[in-house]
């Protein structure tokens, strides 16, 4: 299916229904934009409970990299379910949880040995890159971004700085951790210029940090988004990663990168970083990497892992269903997923950047791969944030059939699975290409 097929006005009944259950019942902390209620999925397309299919350009945020429900994951998936549900790898042994360390170990971009720890959850694999990177280094300091989500447990909520609202209310959080500016080439950060935002935001950290708040010698990790993903997909000059690598490097700091969002071939290489040719000390990945099913992982250097026996540990981590997922979405990866998001993703991004033409309030296209993120603006030159139009117009394509999702305070962000084809990505531009000039009319 290309375009989307709308049998009822939305929500239909059977989603109005199941949504009055929700708000009464589920936990109000929860964002949801529109009244979206799923009922079964097959590649980039989404059904929901009164029979109305959408096109998924969200893919639960950032998470079904093979699609809905890819026949070989879910294979997989019952195949392992069918031997046993869980054993606990941090007391037992079992293939699947080896199999995918030994795999995690080809595919990381780093040289050497590496170690694989397994958790739940994106928020799960920064808090043991967090602690990680303490336990080895001996020091405290962790060093994050403005503008960075890492998770939302009190330790990667302490390096998460995307919104207030995610912080309000829960402090203090965690001590011992320093905010640097992001470079944005579009919105360079304050008092710096696109041409130089890159190494600014090194020197930045060097002289107001550690210069002023914290010695060099007491800062464990630079904690660092390979493209910022929640603060708007943001991708960052490519001096900056070089440069952040050499900082650290000078001090003895582990540079961690959280491939929660970037990684899994989202980008059109198996982990964002390797746009830069830069080699982490430490990662952290979840979403995309099990199709759906919930996974952390963090990898490290084999020197970095070092920590003892008791140090770190989790009753579910590394689920032999979620690695037996994994193993089937990393091969179909391997196999052609990052080449067609490299592929779809260019001609998506151009088909984005051509959208520019009709719609004065687009402001930015930027992305790598199928992590495209559409900056909105009141006006081009002043840059002011379009935050209510980029509401409105997230809503339209919802009412048009097409599942997109918001990423900073202005910027919409396609995150499709991999498998998305051009002539969907053809359908979803016509819709998104209505829902503008709807909200903002043509110029
Ligand atoms: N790190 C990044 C870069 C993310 O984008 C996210 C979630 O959006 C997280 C960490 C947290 O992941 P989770 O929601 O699985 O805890």
């Amino acid at each position: 299916m290309d375009a989307p097929v709308l049998k009822t006005p939305l929500p239909g009944p059977k989603a109005a229904a199941l949504i009055a259950r929700d708000s009464k019942f589920v936990s109000p902390s929860y964002t949801r934009d529109y009244p979206l209620v799923m009922a079964g999925g097959n590649g980039a397309v989404v059904e929901d409970v009164d029979g109305n299919l959408f096109l998924d350009c969200a893919a639960g945020i950032a998470v079904n990299s093979t699609g809905h429900s890819h026949p070989e994951v879910v294979k997989a998936h019952l195949d392992q379910a069918q031997k046993y549900l869980h054993m606990s790898g941090t007391d037992f042994y079992y293939e699947p949880q080896v199999r995918l360390a030994e795999v995690m170990a080809e595919i990381v971009p780093m040289t050497g040995g590496v170690r694989t720890f397994f958790a739940n959850s994106g928020t799960e694999a920064v808090e043991a890159m967090v602690k990680l990177a303490k336990y080895h280094s001996k020091r405290f300091g962790i060093i994050a971004f403005l503008g960075s989500f890492h998770g939302r447990s009190m330790g990667s909520l302490s390096l998460t700085s995307s919104k207030t609202t995610q912080r309000k209310g829960f402090g203090p959080l965690v001590p011992g951790v320093y905010h640097a500016p992001y470079p944005n080439l579009y919105r360079a950060p304050a008092g710096m210029s696109p041409e130089s935002c890159a190494q600014d935001c090194v020197d930045w950290i060097e002289q107001q940090i550690l210069g002023h708040l914290i010695s060099p010698d007491e800062v464990a990790a630079v904690v660092v988004e390979s493209i910022q993903g929640e603060g708007g997909y943001i991708v960052p000059p490519i001096e900056f990663h070089q440069r952040l690598r050499e900082l650290t490097t000078k001090h003895g700091i582990l540079l961690a990168c959280d491939e929660v969002q970037s990684g899994m071939g989202r980008t059109g290489k198996m982990f964002a970083i390797e746009h830069f040719g830069v080699e982490p000390d430490i990662i952290a990945t979840a979403k995309g990497i099990a199709s759906g099913m919930p996974l952390g992982v963090c990898a490290a250097r084999a020197d970095v892992m070092d920590w003892p026996p008791g140090a770190h540990a989790s009753t579910f981590g590394g689920n032999p269903v979620s690695c037996a997922a994994a193993l089937a979405t990393i091969k179909l990866l391997r196999e052609s997923l990052i080449a067609n998001a490299a592929e779809v993703g260019t001609h998506l991004q151009a088909g984005a950047k051509a959208l520019m033409d009709k719609h004065q309030i687009i402001g930015d296209v930027r992305g790598k791969g199928l992590m495209i993120g559409i900056e909105l603006v009141k006006d081009r030159k002043t840059k002011e944030r379009a935050i209510d139009a980029r509401d409105a117009i997230v809503q339209k394509c919802f009412y048009k059939g097409l599942l997109v999702l918001g990423a900073g305070r202005n910027s919409i962000r396609l995150s499709p699975p991999l498998v998305l084809t051009k002539s969907q990505a053809d359908a979803a531009l016509k819709i998104l290409d209505a829902a503008i000039g709807e909200v903002a009319g043509r110029t």
